[in-house]
């Protein structure tokens, strides 16, 4: 892979020295006690561009628990089969409301805010039982095709463990259950859920596998579309408005690109059109979005004068 004009690459440099050199604010995600097993000063960033260029600084190889960022990908797969049917299972509205809430689902009568938050990922992977014959080997070789690789897997241990706490998550899938909008076995779908949540990729197989997502819904470097445009623009919509929980407008204010955050530290964004970015770092704020990963990007777009607006 040829490496990206040096400017950018300084660029990004500089800003992961400052923020890995300022201190930091988060703390570890710790209710899924296999998340907290990891080194909390973890630091990567890579950058993939549509014209083939790449650049990538700290531990941006090293693989992590990517969590609630494959929400968008299980979300993908199932528009790619379902269609616009999808949405009268799933609203597209911010939740203003952490996202393991379970407030808003008892006036929203099982209908989930949108598809990122836990209530609305559950009823994807709901939907995914539904169409799939294999859903979770098939989930599993849909994400392969992005990075062109098979080494991304899930993390049965990750998997075990979430669901050895996952009381909330059993209290959501159960509640939704009783309006009717899921239709399978809550323990099925809730094993489905937390495999989703334990994938784990590198900040580089990351960037890569979002690519579709500012190609015009076509896999980097090939044609294949994966998403037509349309609906390309709905989910980096929703990125947009969803992406980051109760912190959504924060990051739109901050950063300016469509993105998506996971407990495990990881944050991908992308501009349409040009590139995606992905940091990880473990640390969280309170929101439980990542603290040097926000701030990273926030200089980031700043430094670079590019966002959606
Ligand atoms: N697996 C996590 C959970 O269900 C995902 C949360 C997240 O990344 N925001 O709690």
């Amino acid at each position: 892979m040829q490496v990206m004009n040096s400017q950018i690459a300084d660029i990004i440099t500089q800003i992961f020295y400052k923020v890995k050199n300022e201190e930091s604010l988060g703390e570890i995600a710790k209710y899924i006690p296999e998340l907290s097993n990891v080194d909390a000063e973890k630091f990567g960033v890579h950058i993939a561009f549509l014209n083939g260029e790449s650049f990538g600084i700290g531990d941006f190889q090293e693989k992590f628990s990517i969590q609630s960022i494959a929400k968008v990908l299980s979300l993908s797969l199932a528009y790619r089969h379902l269609g616009e049917r999808i949405w009268t299972r799933l609203d597209v509205e911010p939740s203003g409301n952490a996202f393991n809430s379970l407030i808003q689902l008892e006036s929203d009568k099982g209908i989930p805010r949108n598809p990122f938050i836990n209530a609305g990922a559950l009823v994807v992977c709901d939907i995914l039982i539904d169409i799939l014959q294999n859903p979770k080997e098939e989930l599993l070789s849909f994400i392969w095709q992005f990075a062109g690789t098979k080494s991304i897997n899930y993390s049965l241990r990750i998997a075990k463990s979430e669901k050895q706490t996952g009381f909330r998550n059993i209290a959501l899938c159960n509640f939704i259950k009783s309006f009717g909008n899921i239709k399978n076995s809550p323990e099925e779908v809730l094993d489905l859920y937390y495999l989703l949540c334990s994938v784990e990729m590198s900040c580089e197989e990351l960037s890569y596998t979002f690519g579709f997502l500012a190609n015009k819904g076509k896999i980097l470097g090939a044609d294949q579309e994966i998403l037509s445009l349309s609906k390309t623009k709905r989910i980096n919509a929703v990125m947009q408005t969803c992406g980051f929980y109760d912190e959504s407008g924060e990051f739109a204010f901050r950063v300016g690109l469509p993105g998506k955050s996971g407990v495990g530290g990881g944050i991908v964004a992308l501009m349409p059109n040009q590139y995606v970015v992905s940091v990880w770092s473990p640390q969280l704020n309170e929101k439980g979005n990542s603290f040097r990963g926000m701030k990273f990007l926030e200089e980031f777009t700043t430094a670079t004068n590019v966002s959606i607006f």
